[in-house]
């Protein structure tokens, strides 16, 4: 599909054909009409996806007409090179239109960005802390904005800019379009999107794999000597309902239903290895509710269709990330609330990731007292290991229901 149909103006069109796009990339193609429609978006989009593209040519279409040299677009970003950056997207797109735009941020002299304020700009791109300092020199006037794009929220989180963007959302006119881009959108990003949108009706894009909402996910880390201990003891204090346990393997599923029994703990194994006749009993006792843990492979617990799971385990992280939206699909099923815990080992950790990419969260991360990890858990932003945040602790928390 050509930009053409996207609805945008011909100076837009223009330019992008200029720069060599021949068609929208899946976020633009998504977020563009609903953004020229004025609705208020959370994109699950990566650096590279062409994200600046999918909230900056509906801005310059929506300032276009307009009245020029007011402040009517803000995008937070978290660094100054994503600022340049976004900048010189606004003025790659935009220059068929005249529209003026403007970056602020920080280690650099204030004095041109004050003349820039002062002297009026359709938009502005700036870091929160610098922007803060100008608006406390009154250099920045917001009566007239109209469009806010916090782009990578959850960068800007990780670099604790959250009280900053939280004081900048409390001085912007409430009426508005809010669009935020983030690569993850964890529990925290979400909730400074709510806090942003304020109630306002919010389309969500970008999203490749659904879980339900009414899943409430935690990873334990653990070591994998002590995986099955954390079991017990996770099972001895589960609340009411059925639990299901995935295992990578029909010999470790078999191994695990042996461990428990020992431990008291009653548990049916369920694969590929067991006869029909056999698979069947076993199913049928855990949908009537007497049997209340069953360990499963992939494979078996795709007939699993059973209302009162409450919890489901994954004992091992499955291979394919796709599976985990399966395996944790059996819970929290019409409607109803459910947990999904996952016990991962230090080996695991990069296929929790591939997980947590497909789904477009990450997870929180917890230790059970008594079995902490020798190394400690990889925290969401591997890429910035220099600021590991402590695991926190659980209390045994299971089934209390989500804590939002
Ligand atoms: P972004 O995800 O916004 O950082 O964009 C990544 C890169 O993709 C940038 O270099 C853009 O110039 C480029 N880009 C954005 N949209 C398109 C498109 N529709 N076709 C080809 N390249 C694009």
């Amino acid at each position: 599909m050509p930009f053409a149909t996207l609805g945008l103006v011909p100076e837009l069109v223009r330019a992008v054909v200029e720069e060599g796009y021949a068609h929208p990339t899946p976020v633009q193609l998504e977020a563009i009409p609903l953004a020229l429609e004025g609705r208020d978006l959370i994109g699950s989009a990566q650096t590279g996806t062409g994200k600046t593209a999918a909230f900056m040519l509906p801005i310059l279409q929506r300032l276009a007409p307009g009245k020029k040299h007011t402040l009517r677009a803000l995008i937070l970003v978290p660094t100054r090179e994503l600022a340049e950056q976004v900048l010189q997207s606004a003025r790659t797109y935009g220059r068929h239109l005249h529209l003026t735009a403007a970056a602020v941020y920080g280690g650099v002299g204030m004095e041109p960005q004050t003349r820039a304020l002062r002297h009026g700009v359709d938009i502005v791109v700036a870091t929160p802390g610098r922007l803060l300092d100008h608006m406390e020199r009154g250099h920045v006037d917001f009566s007239k904005l109209e469009i806010l794009v916090l782009d990578e929220a959850d960068r800007m989180l990780d670099m604790g800019f959250a009280p900053d963007v939280r004081r900048i959302l409390s001085a912007l006119p409430d009426k508005r379009q809010t669009m935020l881009f983030s690569a993850t959108i964890s529990r925290e990003v979400d909730a400074l999107a709510r806090k942003a949108m304020s109630g306002h009706a919010s389309v969500e894009i970008g999203r490749r794999a659904q879980t339900a909402e009414g899943i409430e996910h935690v990873i334990v880390a653990v070591d994998k000597v002590q995986k099955r201990g954390v079991l017990a003891k996770i099972l001895r204090a589960k609340p009411e309902g059925q639990t299901l346990v995935f295992t990578r393997t029909k010999y470790g599923a078999d191994k695990l239903v042996t461990y428990l029994k020992r431990e008291g703990i009653a548990a049916h194994a369920i694969h590929g290895d067991k006869a029909q006749s056999h698979r069947q009993r076993t199913l049928d006792a855990f949908r009537s509710g007497v049997a209340d843990t069953l360990v499963a492979t992939d494979i078996a617990a795709r007939g699993i269709d059973v209302d009162g799971i409450r919890m489901v385990v994954n004992y091992d992280v499955p291979n394919d990330p796709e599976a985990y939206v399966h395996r944790v699909g059996r819970t929290a099923r019409a409607g109803a609330r459910g947990l999904a815990l996952t016990l991962i080992s230090p080996d695991e950790w990069l296929m929790m990731a591939e997980v947590e990419k497909l789904i477009g969260r990450t997870f929180p991360r917890e230790v059970i007292p008594g079995f902490e990890p020798s190394v400690p858990p990889l925290q969401p932003r591997a890429a910035a290991p220099e600021v590991p945040k402590p695991a926190r602790s659980v209390r045994m928390r299971v089934g209390r229901g989500r804590r939002r």
